[in-house]
C-alpha cells in the first residue's frame, strides 16, 4: 500500500511501445501444443484438431473494477487471468492461452507494469496457460486491462447454463461471500488510513477474506475432479456476480425452479464471525456478494454417489418444475422467492 521513496521508476517512453512489449512478454513459455504461434507476429496461430474451441473476454476498468490503493499490482494481473480462466472452466473446459490487452497512462512506471505481469505470469504457470499476444496502448488516467482466454473441449463434454433439469442436485464449490467481505475489510482500511496515513493496518483477522479477494483461485481442479468422478454436471456457471444471479441465470435458461436451502449455503467461520462484525446478514452476502469464483452446477441424482462426502462440493439444493419458482428455503422453513441482488454495473 505504501510507496517506498527509493523504489526505482524507470519510465515506459524510455523502450517505447515495441521495447515495453518485448520486455514484458520475454519470459513467456509456451507449453500448449495447441499454441502454433504465439507472440510476436501479426496475429498467433492456434491448432485445435478435433477440439471445440472456447473463447471468453473481460474487460478491468481502474476505479471502477480494481482500486490500486490496495490492490497490488501483481494481485491485478493475477485475478485478471483468473476471471478470465473461471468462464472457461465453467463451461468443463481446459483453459489453453490468453491474450492481454492493457491501456496504461505514464502514471504507471516500467517497474509498475512488471507487477502487472508478474502476475500474470505467475497465473499463466500456474494453470499452464500460454500468454499468445494483446494490445498495448496509452490511457490519459486510469489503467484498463482486457484479457481473453481461450479453451479447448471435447464436443461431448460441454456444459451450457440451459441442461438443469427438475430433481437435479445443485452443488457449489468452496465457500460463498468471503471475497465480497474481503473488499468491505479493504474499503474500511483505506478510509482509516485517508483520515489517518500513520495507522498500520491490522488485517490478520481477516487474511481468508482478503485472500479471497485480492487471489481468487478458479476452479481448475474442479473440473479435473468431475472428470476422475466420471460425473458431468448437466449444467454449470461460475460464481461472479453472486450465487443469486448465478442461480437465477441458471433456472431461466433451463427453463426450471429450484429450492436452494438456507442452512446448506457453505460459509467460512471468518466469514460469518466478519459478518457479525459489520452487522450484515451471512445469506444475503452469500447470495449477493459476488467474485467468489467458486463453480455451480446441477448434477443428474444418479451421480449423489459419486460426489458425496467431498469437501469441496456441497449440495444447497435442487432443481423443480418451472412452476414452483426460484426460492430459499430458509432456516425457518419458510419459503422466500430469490431475486437477482448482484453488482449490476448498469445500475450504478
Ligand atoms: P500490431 O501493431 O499488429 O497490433 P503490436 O505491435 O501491437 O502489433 O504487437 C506485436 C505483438 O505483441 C503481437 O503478437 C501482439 O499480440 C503482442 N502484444 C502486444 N501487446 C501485448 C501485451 N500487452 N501483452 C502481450 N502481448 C502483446
Ligand atoms: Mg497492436
Amino acid at each position: 500500500m505504501l510507496k517506498d521513496k527509493n523504489e526505482q521508476r524507470t519510465s515506459i517512453s524510455k523502450l517505447g511501445e515495441f521495447g515495453l512489449i518485448k520486455h514484458l512478454t520475454k519470459y513467456f513459455a509456451i507449453n500448449n501444443e495447441s499454441t502454433i504461434k504465439g507472440v510476436g507476429d501479426d496475429a498467433a496461430v492456434l491448432g485445435f484438431n478435433d477440439k471445440k474451441t472456447l473463447v471468453t473476454t473481460d474487460l478491468l476498468i481502474e476505479g471502477v473494477h480494481f482500486d490500486l490503493s490496495y490492490m497490488p499490482l501483481k494481485h491485478l494481473g493475477y485475478k485478471a487471468v483468473m476471471v478470465n480462466l473461471s468462464d472457461v472452466y465453467a463451461m468443463n473446459g481446459n483453459a489453453t492461452q490468453i491474450t492481454v490487452s492493457i491501456a496504461i497512462s505514464n502514471r504507471f512506471s516500467l517497474e509498475a507494469i512488471e507487477e502487472l505481469y508478474a502476475g500474470i505470469q505467475l497465473a499463466c504457470n500456474t494453470y499452464n496457460i500460454d500468454l499468445i499476444g494483446g494490445d498495448t496502448t496509452s490511457s490519459r488516467t486510469g489503467m484498463m486491462i482486457s484479457i481473453t482466454a481461450i479453451g479447448e473441449i471435447e464436443q461431448n463434454k460441454i456444459v451450457y447454463r440451459n441442461g438443469a433439469k427438475p430433481n437435479d442436485l445443485l452443488v457449489v464449490t468452496g465457500d460463498l461471500g468471503a471475497a465480497y467481505l474481503g473488499l468491505q475489510v479493504l474499503e474500511r482500511e483505506k478510509q482509516v488510513f485517508e483520515a489517518n496515513p500513520n495507522a498500520q493496518p491490522d488485517l490478520e483477522m481477516y487474511t481468508y477474506l482478503v485472500e479471497r479477494q485480492l487471489k481468487p483461485e478458479a476452479r481448475k481442479d474442479i473440473v479435473e475432479l468431475l472428470e476422475k468422478l466420471t460425473v458431468k454436471p448437466t449444467a454449470m456457471i461460475d460464481i461472479s456476480d453472486g450465487l443469486s444471479s448465478e442461480i437465477l441465470h441458471i433456472t431461466s435458461q433451463s427453463e426450471v425452479g429450484c429450492n436452494l436451502y438456507e442452512d446448506k449455503i457453505p460459509l467460512d467461520p471468518q466469514m460469518i464471525s466478519t459478518c457479525e462484525e459489520f452487522n450484515v446478514d451471512a445469506t444475503t452476502v452469500a447470495l449477493s456478494g459476488g467474485e467468489d469464483y467458486e463453480l455451480l452446477f446441477t448434477i443428474s441424482q444418479s451421480d449423489f454417489d459419486k460426489i458425496k462426502g467431498n469437501p469441496n462440493l456441497t449440495v444447497i439444493g435442487h432443481i423443480t418444475d418451472k412452476s414452483e419458482g426460484v426460492n430459499l428455503i430458509t432456516r425457518g422453513n419458510q419459503k422466500v422467492e430469490i431475486i437477482a441482488q448482484g453488482w449490476n454495473p448498469l445500475q450504478e
